[in-house]
């Protein structure tokens, strides 16, 4: 049996001005396994992997029924408890890796100060650690790397050193928000590679976001897609592409034929529209004025339902809904 790292259930941030950008969030993530999120931009995907690793932005309110990491509980934990974890048992890369890359610092020192914080190393262990690492995710010459600053690198390089930087503690859990969306193919798909590498040799676990239906079906154990702050949809990865349930899902996966087909780098479907903002109080399907399946009852509360075990959807239609009738 597979066991759960990070379990989630009942998220929900608020912003101020009303509005509530995660509405009651589940997921899990089991040991060594890959949990994409995945959907449009403005679903509440980096704000709920914010949220997990308490990195909200001031003015944000967190709450939620359960968050437990490796059977701790998060939401009991002060900043100084949560500090421990962070970078150290979960750690967390960006987009953008100066996000996480100090300009004023050099390489080697600001991965060394992750290991001399969590682990007390000294500085000559921590740098070798580093050495290390860089060679692992494929940087030739660390030494000289370790001696420059983040400018000096390119765009794939700093992504590889924010890899090796988080890898610096060992992780349990990964979180990895969009983390080649900001690379040219060929970059991308070493990066997607040595992921998948590290995934197997260190059995760590990814949650990874992503907009890009290709990154899904390579990477994925499980899917979660989100929409306008919930997730409505859940399921093993094999059994979302072969049954999509809900409308949006169906939507953003109507150019897929099979996902062993999806080429990297395949976009979401279109769907006429944006995501709304929700005030807080909403009731009903935030999907229905872009839904053509809508019918009345979807402006009150909608019921998640089970089309199998393991596979949860947010929607009234009954799960073989008439696309599976006429295929
Ligand atoms: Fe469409 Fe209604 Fe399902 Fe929402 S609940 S996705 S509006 S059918
Ligand atoms: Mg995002």
């Amino acid at each position: 049996m597979s066991e759960t790292l990070l379990d989630v259930q009942g998220l929900r941030v608020r912003f101020g001005g009303g509005t509530e950008a995660v509405r009651g969030v589940s997921l899990a993530v089991d040991r060594g396994e890959t949990h994409c999120l995945v959907g449009e931009s403005g679903c509440g995907k980096s704000v709920s992997a914010l949220a997990v690793m308490t990195l909200l932005a001031r003015g944000a309110t967190r709450s939620a029924e359960r968050m437990a990491f490796a059977g701790t509980d998060l939401l009991g934990l002060d900043e100084r408890g949560m500090a421990k974890l962070r970078g150290n048992r979960m750690a967390m890369i960006f987009q953008e890796p100066m996000t996480s890359l100090n300009p004023a610092y050099t390489v080697g020192s600001q991965m060394a100060e992750v290991m001399r914080r969590h682990r007390g190393a000294s500085r000559r262990a921590a740098l070798d650690r580093a050495a290390a690492l860089l060679g692992r995710v494929g940087i030739t010459a660390p030494g000289m790397r370790l001696a420059q600053y983040p400018h000096q690198l390119s765009g794939g390089l700093r992504q590889r050193v924010m890899i090796a930087m988080a890898l610096m503690c060992d992780p349990e859990l990964l979180i990895a928000d969009e983390p080649t969306t900001a690379l040219d193919v060929t970059v991308q798909a070493q990066i997607l590679r040595l992921l998948l590498e590290l995934q197997r040799e260190l059995g760590l676990a990814i949650l990874l976001i992503t907009h890009d239906l290709g990154i899904v079906a390579r990477m994925a154990h499980r899917v979660s897609v989100m929409y306008a702050g919930q997730v409505v949809e859940s399921a093993p990865a094999a059994d979302l592409f072969a049954a999509p349930t809900h409308p949006y899902t169906r939507g953003l996966l109507d150019c897929v034929p099979a996902p062993g087909k999806v080429a990297r780098g395949a976009q979401l479907g279109s769907i006429p529209g944006t995501v709304p903002r929700i005030p807080l109080g909403f009731t009903g399907c935030a999907f229905r004025d872009r839904c053509a399946q809508a019918m009345p009852e979807c402006s009150g509360d909608i019921p998640a339902q089970t089309r199998i075990p393991g596979h949860r959807y947010l929607c009234r239609l009954p799960a073989g809904w008439p696309r599976d009738a006429a295929a």
